[in-house]
């Protein structure tokens, strides 16, 4: 064995020991969180006084099998790392989340999504085995064959199980460039039937999608980011710079034509985290030319967040203005396509929040993941919408009445964010029995939060 695997596996295994050591160190009694600089999480959280473990030594790649197409990769390593590694040898994971600090173990525990999830499903999909210490203090390997209820309800946990250390997940060859076409629609019933289209049949005018994500403006200005892989050479846009790569996208009829590198392509989003990063003022053109390019990303925003949150600095300035204070509207939801002109109806006359992102969704195989049971069957896409909007009568009004309509649309919610079903509503969509359970099982002391506790009530 080379001896930077070999390196690469005993820093490793002294990370695991480091992780546990903390474990061992807490009274046999107390709860547990991670210790951990990111999270992409936009649950406020009240301090539960857990104490946190050590999570230092597993962030990197622990070894690329180029021949086997896999990769062995601490649970906290970040897909920013991950990338930058198997890129290396012309590999990729089959989903790369768009956030540079989302973390392998995060996006597997959490559902990530991302423009390849229309031919290679969600992310826990691609992963073979996992090691996973429980809350219970035991150091597992899970798998299809090996602790597998585990392995099938680990993904959308939230941590709620165990911590995955080590994930051994699949990767897909890939080309250096990205070839894009953004084709516009005037209305939203056009771009599902094309969007459709693609999902049949993996083509546009007759050539392969290798990638697939949308933006909804308006109504009547919505667009199908189309990406194909490609070895050509040749000229590519940078959109780290001063130009922004949602604005790129707009046009008046027909389609456009861009290139990235397919490095630059997996990061499009981060630059301005998607649009948010307009909040902070970061796409003023003044301001962008000064804003340092090492703080252009997600994680400078997201630490800005933070503190926008901590001094409820927005609602200060809301107030100043005379206007009321603002209810955070963060989510990401599963609509099936059959439903989804409705949904996006309803949305843009209900909800005062655009532009929104658009990601086809369709399972790789069957449906073993009890906790986000969407089927196997069915296409979805991922509509996606960060902002905020003037509070309503009761707590989370707006928030209520989406999470109502994806429901009545048969869809379904990602848990990242704020959440306010019923303890009933919450089983019955998030796979109450066998999570119960698994976590009997496998947490039998509660060191760790229980989903719904952590989902709904913020604990
Ligand atoms: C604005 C916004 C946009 C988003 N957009 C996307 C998107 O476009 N694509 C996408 O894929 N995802 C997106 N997400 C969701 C994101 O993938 C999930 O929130 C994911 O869980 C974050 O991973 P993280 O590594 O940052 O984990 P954290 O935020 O640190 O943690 C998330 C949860 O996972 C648990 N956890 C973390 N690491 C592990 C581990 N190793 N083992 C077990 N549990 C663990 C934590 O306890 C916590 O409950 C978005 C989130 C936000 C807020």
């Amino acid at each position: 064995m080379p001896a930077a695997v070999l390196d690469a596996q005993s820093a490793h295994a002294a990370g695991v020991q480091r992780l546990l050591a903390s474990y061992r160190a807490l009274p046999a009694t107390a709860p547990i969180r991670l210790a951990k600089p990111t999270s992409n999480l936009f649950r406020t959280r009240t301090k539960t006084g857990a104490a946190g473990l050590d999570t230092s030594g597993l962030t990197g790649v622990i070894a690329v099998d180029v021949e086997g197409r896999t990769a062995d990769v601490a649970g906290m390593c970040t897909y920013d790392d991950l990338v930058a590694e198997t890129l290396r040898y012309g590999l990729a994971p089959l989903v790369v989340p768009q956030l540079k600090t989302i973390t392998l173990g995060g996006a597997v525990t959490g559902l990530g999504i991302e423009s390849t999830s229309f031919r290679s499903g969600l992310p826990h999909e691609s992963v073979l085995e996992l090691d996973i210490l429980t809350g219970g203090g035991e150091m597992l390997t899970a798998s299809p064959g090996e602790n597998a209820a585990l392995y099938r309800a680990f993904p959308n946990s939230y941590g709620t199980l165990g911590y995955a250390t080590r994930l051994r997940i699949e990767l897909e060859p890939v080309k250096p460039f990205v070839a894009l076409t953004h084709v516009r629609f005037h209305t939203l019933a056009d771009l599902m039937t094309t969007l459709e289209s693609i999902l049949a049949t993996g083509r546009l005018d007759g050539a392969a999608v290798d990638y697939l994500d949308g933006v909804v403006f308006a109504p009547d200005e919505s667009y199908l980011c189309v990406g194909r892989q490609t070895s050509a050479p040749g000229p590519v846009s940078d959109y780290t710079g001063q130009q922004v790569y949602y604005r790129s996208l707009r046009h008046a009829n027909g389609a456009t034509h861009d290139r990235l590198t397919l490095h630059d392509y997996f990061w499009r989003w981060d630059t301005d985290w998607f649009w948010c990063s307009e909040a902070f003022g970061a796409q003023h053109p003044l301001i962008r030319r000064i804003w340092p390019r090492r703080y252009r990303n997600s994680r400078t925003y997201g630490k800005l967040m933070k503190i926008e949150q901590r001094f409820q600095i927005g609602d200060r300035i809301e107030k100043l203005r005379g206007r009321p204070p603002r209810e955070r509207v963060v989510q990401d939801v599963e609509v099936p396509t059959t439903r989804c002109v409705e949904f996006l109806d309803w949305f843009l006359s209900s909800v005062p929040i655009t532009p929104i992102w658009l990601c086809p969704l369709r399972l790789r195989d069957d449906d073993r993941w009890p906790l986000y049971p969407i089927r196997p069957e069915q296409n979805y896409l991922n509509v996606g919408f960060w902002s905020t909007v003037p509070v309503g009568r009761t707590p989370g009004e707006m928030n209520r009445r989406i999470e109502r309509k994806v429901g009545e649309l048969d869809g379904h919610k990602s848990l990242y964010s704020d959440s306010y079903y019923s303890r009933a509503e919450f089983d019955e969509l998030y796979g109450g029995d066998v999570y119960r359970a698994v976590k009997k099982r496998y947490d039998p002391d509660s060191r760790l939060l229980d989903l719904y506790s952590k989902a709904v009530q913020r604990r």
